[in-house]
């Protein structure tokens, strides 16, 4: 897919560089604010259609923007909450004025006359958020965001429709839904519509394709979903992928490392290359760069490699403190192992252990 990244990257430069300025401005207001604040800008990357894929300080963020409105799957940190507004906001202008549209198959055999003529309508709402987990960098920007969706479709019906007032739609597994108001999570970041069934689909096209949501059952947590954009061939996987890490199993919350591997062969299922194993169908990671179906097939592997060596010592009747001394993931060190952070290496190896043991 390297020829294809290329093109890309190029689209991006000049994106980053407008929203870039765009997003800067509200900070310099701010008092004595550092040109460099911690947080850094989001990336935007052009995948398929009417599909994107957002990077910031949080989880990767997937967007459909077109007529429809906007989609977004997870929503990013509280922190940057705002500035990832501004952020899809100025992209949506951008693409109503400089035609960045072609892009869209559709789009391209479009006249650019009614561009010129008139001026570009204004931004469509936030429709839908869907996340992909409980996690708070994945749905920290779900109120602010969603009450977005509200300000944009009020206008000239709100005090007529009730529900105009509610804002986007926060669409999550039910079992996020429970554990977020178990700790108490904000009523307005709470998911407004849940599933509880293996699948969910949006009842419409929404930006000309289907949208299809997944259940993972217990992977990274018991509330994982996996979104198929289904017409742009691209994969949400949230964090059951990343490609910064080991994969995050949040055992308290009912994370598992057999769920992690199914969940990497659902999405192998779903995929297909477009020559070998290269292209073809898109996958972004809750972590790290966007992926095609070579990289998820390597990342499966070393999980599941990974899983039968400790599940091997378990069966040796080697201790947690033998396994970790015993280092089963030190080929893999180099690329996926960390010392320090949120989460170590000892820490993965711990939760494939505890989730090998919880099976018996
Ligand atoms: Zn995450």
């Amino acid at each position: 897919m390297r020829n294809r990244l290329k093109a890309l990257w190029i689209v991006r430069a000049a994106l980053l560089l407008s929203v870039a300025s765009a997003t800067a401005a509200p900070q310099q207001r701010g008092q004595q604010a550092p040109q460099n604040a911690s947080n850094t800008e989001f990336e935007i990357l052009p995948i398929r259609n009417n599909v994107y894929m957002l990077a910031g300080d949080g989880g990767n963020i997937a967007l459909s923007i077109g007529p429809d409105g906007v989609l977004m799957v997870d929503a990013g940190t509280l922190a940057n909450s705002e500035r990832l507004l501004a952020t899809i906001q100025q992209l949506q202008r951008q693409l109503a004025t400089n035609g960045l549209q072609s892009w869209n198959f559709a789009a391209e055999t479009r006249s650019n006359l009614p561009r010129m003529i008139s001026p570009p309508a204004p931004p469509k709402p936030i429709r839908y958020i869907i996340n992909t987990s409980l996690d708070p960098d994945h749905s920290g920007g779900n109120e602010k965001l969603s009450q977005a969706g509200a300000t944009i479709t009020g206008g000239n019906v709100a005090g007529n429709i009730a529900d105009a007032a509610q804002g986007a739609s926060i669409i999550a597994h039910e079992n996020v839904l429970l554990r977020m108001t178990n700790a108490q999570a904000p009523f307005r970041s709470l998911p407004t519509d849940t599933y509880h069934m293996d699948t969910m689909k949006l009842s419409h096209f929404f930006n000309g394709e289907g949208i299809l949501i997944l259940h993972q059952p217990s992977a990274h947590t018991d509330g994982d979903s996996l979104v198929y954009f289904r017409g742009s061939d691209v994969i949400a996987a949230g964090d059951i992928f990343r490609t910064d890490s080991y994969p995050v199993i949040d055992v308290e919350r009912g994370g598992n490392i057999q769920g992690v591997i199914d969940g990497l062969n659902r999405i192998l299922d779903l995929s297909i290359a477009e020559f070998r194993t290269e292209g073809g169908t898109m996958v972004i990671p809750g972590h790290g760069r966007l992926c095609d179906s070579a990289d998820v097939a390597y990342y499966r592997d070393m999980v599941t490699i990974i899983r039968d060596r400790i599940q091997d010592m378990i069966k040796k009747g080697m201790t947690l403190q033998q396994i970790k001394a015993a280092k089963p993931t030190k080929d893999y060190d180099p690329r996926y192992g960390k010392n320090t952070g949120p989460w170590t290496t000892d820490m993965f190896v711990e939760a494939v252990y505890q989730s090998l043991i919880q099976k018996k």
